[in-house]
This record gives C-alpha cells, sequence and structure tokens, in this order.
C-alpha cells in the first residue's frame, strides 16, 4: 500500500490556498472576456474591463481577487490503496489552511461560533469533504467560498409535482431576488435530488465544473443552456449595474432521490469563481 506523509498535505494545502485567491482560472477568464464582446450596457461593459484588470493584477501581483478570500471548502478524493501516514489527516488539511492564509495574507472569515462570532484567527476550522475512491492517490481540490454569494444560496423541498416547471421557476426567482448581493456575473450553481443536505452538497459541487463544459446528460445540458438565457434576460448585469451578463454558467448536478421528495438547490458564485487543485 502506497504511503503518503501529512507533511506532503499540509504543504500541498498551503500553496493551494494562495493559487486560488490570486489565480482566477483560465475558463473562467475567458467567459468573462466573452461577455465583455458581448454586453451592450456601456456600465456593464465598464465593469467587465474592471474585473478583467482586476484578474491581472492578481496574477502579476500574487495578490488576493478579493478581499473576502473566503471559507477553505475541499473536496478530497482519497484513494483506497493510500495510507496516510505521520498524523491526522483532517488537521494536516487545517494547518495547510492556517499557513496559506497567513503566508498569503488572506483574510482570515471564520468565527468559532456562529452566535458568539469570534474570529478563530487563522481561517480554520476548513470544510472537508471526502470520498473514498479507487487508487492510491490523493486529489484535493480548494474552493474558497465568499460570503456575500454564499448567502444568496437556498435550498427548497418542492412537491414532487413542481417538475422541470418548477426547477426554473425557483431557480430564476432566487437569481433575481439576489440582485447585485453575489456580485454578478455569478456561476449558479443547481443540485436537484439527493436528501436535503445531499441536495445542497451537488450545487456546491456543481461549481466546480469547467465553464463552457455541458452536462453528459443532452436533458440536463438543455436545461442549463435555457436557464443561463432566462438568467441573463433579467437585466441584473455585471455588479447589478444593468445589462445581458448576469451569470457565466449554470451548472445541474443531479441524484437520485425519495419517492417523496424534490430537494432542489442553489449555491451561487460570485465572478471570483476560485478553485484549485492538486494530486498527490
Ligand atoms: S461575493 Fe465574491 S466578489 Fe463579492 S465580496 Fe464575496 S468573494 Fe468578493
Amino acid at each position: 500500500m502506497r504511503e503518503l506523509h501529512v507533511s506532503k498535505i499540509t504543504e500541498a494545502v498551503k500553496t493551494l490556498c494562495m493559487d486560488a485567491n490570486f489565480y482566477l482560472g483560465k475558463d473562467v477568464e475567458g467567459r468573462l472576456k466573452e461577455c465583455l464582446e458581448q454586453e451592450e450596457s456601456p456600465t456593464g461593459k465598464d465593469v467587465l474591463r474592471k474585473i478583467i484588470e482586476n484578474i491581472d493584477i492578481g496574477k502579476d501581483e500574487r495578490a488576493p481577487l478579493c478581499q473576502d478570500t473566503g471559507y477553505a471548502v475541499f473536496f478530497v478524493e482519497l484513494g483506497q490503496e493510500l495510507r496516510i501516514i505521520g498524523g491526522d489527516f483532517n488537521e494536516s488539511i487545517n494547518e495547510g489552511v492556517r499557513q496559506g492564509y497567513e503566508d498569503g495574507y488572506l483574510r482570515k472569515s471564520v468565527v468559532s461560533d456562529p452566535i458568539e462570532r469570534k474570529n478563530t484567527k487563522d481561517n480554520t476550522p476548513a470544510i472537508i469533504n471526502v470520498d473514498i475512491v479507487p487508487g492510491d492517490k490523493l486529489k484535493i481540490t480548494i474552493a474558497p467560498k465568499g460570503g456575500g454569494s454564499e448567502n444568496m444560496s437556498e435550498v427548497r423541498m418542492m412537491a414532487p409535482a413542481a417538475g422541470v416547471e418548477g426547477v426554473i421557476e425557483f431557480v430564476v426567482d432566487r437569481v433575481k431576488r439576489s440582485g447585485a448581493n453575489p456580485c454578478p456575473p455569478v456561476v449558479v450553481g443547481v443540485g436537484i435530488g439527493g436528501t436535503f443536505d445531499k441536495c445542497a452538497q451537488l450545487a456546491k459541487r456543481a461549481l466546480l465544473r469547467e465553464i463552457g463544459s455541458v452536462h453528459v446528460n443532452p436533458f440536463y445540458a438543455e436545461l442549463e443552456a435555457e436557464l443561463l438565457e432566462k438568467v441573463n434576460k433579467l437585466g441584473i448585469g455585471p455588479q447589478g449595474f444593468g445589462g445581458r451578463c448576469t451569470a457565466l454558467a449554470v451548472h445541474i448536478e443531479v441524484h437520485p432521490c425519495h419517492i417523496a421528495s424534490f430537494p432542489v438547490s442553489v449555491n451561487m458564485q460570485c465572478h471570483v469563481a476560485r478553485h484549485k487543485e492538486v494530486i498527490l
């Protein structure tokens, strides 16, 4: 069985925290440039130019793309033939977050208790989702999540009879009610099915998909395209100043569900759609 020392995980996580906050994915940048070409509103165009300029500043100066450097959310695929040695796995990730947020001068945005609200001062604990998979590798994906867009997210337990029309109505209305709050243009993650908790996670996982990719199931690929068109007709525009470009993409993830249930969730992601991965 292959072995991996926790120090390697900490080192990788430290780098991921900084890279995710400094460098936006090429897919997001490319789509923002397309939006700049398509946007008709002069103010909307101006905002998009500034967003693109901000990406270059992040790259050139290794500076965070936003002052909200996010809650450190991880999706981990742990190969069942891999043995983690030298310490506690969760702690190795938290230590990487501690070091990455400190060395990268990234804002610490976590409070230890939701009522008491004392800052933990090191951006821990991270949220760590682990899947056991075949193989002997460890894949770690970080998706630092800003509060502004997260706060506009919602899970709704719908009646199964609501059908696809109910999904469309809910998703478009959720984006409409969000207005400028999630810092558009947004990526809209949609979860359909599972249980209450699983559904929310589907919507978050949907945000990790590359922008420009389409759903493997043609039905959901069509639904994504329809939702994107409808959302972009809302006129919210870049940073809420009006325009065509309210969303960069709508991504759907689905899961089987109970015969009596029809959970649907929306996880909103701002234009700083950060995520980075590494395989150890
Ligand atoms: S929603 Fe995104 S762009 Fe807006 S403040 Fe939060 S992290 Fe920054």
